[in-house]
């Protein structure tokens, strides 16, 4: 699955709409239904269900054991696979860069 912005989607969509032009008496009738195709497509984003943005978080580690507690749902986990750290946090999904929401 690939995620799209649906705010820049339907500002495209809507962008597009506002330069479709009328093209006199007798093609009016094609445009307005094109520009109300594309003002349909544009509403029915709203429609469309969301899907979570994944929280980011980073580990917060005990250097006496190979363990961290995510900074997230605070669940403590064995963070080492081998010498690489878990990029996810199995409990919440959050992934693990180091980087905030916000
Ligand atoms: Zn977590």
């Amino acid at each position: 699955m690939e995620l799209i912005d649906k705010e820049q989607t339907k500002k495209m969509l809507l962008d597009i709409d506002s330069h479709v032009k009328s093209h006199g008496v007798y093609l009016g009738t094609y445009f307005d239904g094109v520009k109300a195709g594309y003002q349909s497509a544009a509403a029915c984003l709203d429609t469309l269900p969301v899907v979570e943005e994944r929280k980011h978080g980073y580990w917060i580690e005990h250097p006496e054991h190979p363990v961290g507690d995510c900074s997230i749902c605070g669940e403590r986990v064995p963070i080492y696979s081998g010498s690489k750290k878990y990029k996810i946090c199995p409990y919440c999904g959050a992934i693990m860069d180091g980087e905030t929401n916000d």
